[in-house]
This record gives structure tokens, sequence and C-alpha cells, in this order.
């Protein structure tokens, strides 16, 4: 029940976040953004990948890369939301339907493996959060509509909660649920590892970044 819950109260936090903090893109969400980065990719080295690695199935590396390949190729459509920014057009009014859908089928994939494995909906939540926080920001700043902003963010809510449920309800993801498992991974370390190299500007050294980073590892491992 909490794989459901918690994806969809992650989005809504990050929606009443924007609407009550009314953040500008600012030092504190790069911090978030560098936390969760650092966090997913260490629950993803701790405890997925080892999980994964460990059944008999000899294919694991190549779905890895598959899953890094597919995460560039939707990034194309998303201009890379799910690491953090969005670049499309303030002015538009159409239902930007690209990035909904690009960032649909990352949210379904990464729903898949989630009841399986227990850290594994932390790492997604906490990944959740900035994300929600920058699509919201963008679309309070947009000239769309209140519905479809809602609606957009609505629906990009309710993707990984779907994701759990055709895994845990369909036997053809059970029976691919290795592979599409070590898919996910490849498209956690693609966002996770873009996160943090492009937190990280200019390669300056920020110690409250680093301290940031380096609490999101401690945590994660002992979480
Ligand atoms: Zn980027
Ligand atoms: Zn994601």
């Amino acid at each position: 029940m909490q794989n459901i819950v918690l994806p969809i109260l992650s989005v809504v936090l990050g929606y009443l976040v924007v609407l009550v903090l009314k953040p500008k893109q600012n030092k504190n969400l790069k911090l978030l953004l560098a936390f969760s980065g650092a966090f997913l990719l260490s629950i993803t080295v701790f405890s997925f990948l080892p999980e994964v690695y460990s059944t008999d199935n000899n294919h694991i590396g190549i779905f890895i890369m598959m899953g890094i390949l597919l995460q560039i190729i939707l990034e194309f459509f998303s201009k890379g939301a799910e690491h953090g920014h969005v670049h499309i057009d303030k002015e538009a009014v159409v239902f930007p339907w690209l990035l909904f859908i690009s960032l649909s089928i990352h949210s379904v994939l990464e729903g898949v493996p989630i009841h399986a494995h227990d850290s594994l909906i932390y790492g997604i939540i906490i990944h959740k959060l900035p994300v929600a926080i920058i699509l919201a920001t963008f679309f309070s700043a947009s000239k769309m509509s209140k519905t479809k902003s809602l609606l957009f963010l609505l629906l990009f809510a309710l993707m990984t909660p779907l994701g759990v449920f055709l895994s845990t309800n369909f036997s053809i993801i059970e029976t691919y649920f290795t592979e599409i498992s070590a898919v996910v991974i490849g498209i956690f370390l693609h966002i996770s590892t873009t996160i943090l190299f492009e937190s990280n500007e200019g390669h300056k050294f920020n110690i409250t970044k680093l301290l940031t980073i380096v609490i999101a590892i401690v945590l994660a491992y002992f979480i």
C-alpha cells in the first residue's frame, strides 16, 4: 500500500511546496537535487544493483546499458525534467505531450521493481520530490491553464503507482521482472550521476553541497 501512496504524496508535497513557499530556482532546490541524486545513486549501488545481480540472469549488464540508453532517448523529449530542469516554452498553452509521455515511461518503469526491493521506494520518492517542485514551478510561471497544469501533475503522480500495480497484477511483467529491474538500474545510474554532475557547476568547491551529498550517502547506507 505504501508503494502506491508514497509516490503520490511525494508529488503532492512538491506541489504544496511551490504553492505555499513559492521557491525560486534557488540554492535550496539545488541542494535538494544534489541530495536526491546522491541518495538515489546510493540506494541503487548499495542494495538494488547487488540484489538484481544476485539473480541467475546472465544479461543484467546488457539491460542496465539499455536502461541508460533509454533514459538518454527519453531526455531528448523531456529535456531533462527527470533530473531537474524544464526547457519547454513558457508561452506554450498546449498540453506538453512529449514531456508528459517521456516522464510517464520513466515513472511507470521505476514503479515496477519497487515491491521487491525494500529501500527502493525511499530513493524514488526522494528523487520525485524535486522533480515535482520543478514541474509545479514551471507550470505556475507558464501560460498553461490551471486545469491542464493540475491534470499534468495528477497524471504524473499516478504513473509510478501504475507501475507498482502492473507489476503486481500482470504475469507478463513478472516473467521479465529481472530484465525490467536492470533497465531501471540503468535509468537511475544515468539520472543520478547527471544530477550530481550538473549540480556541480564550474567544479567549484562547495562545502554545503559536499556535506549534503555525504549525508545522503550515509543515510542511504543505513536505511
Ligand atoms: Zn540536464
Ligand atoms: Zn524517476
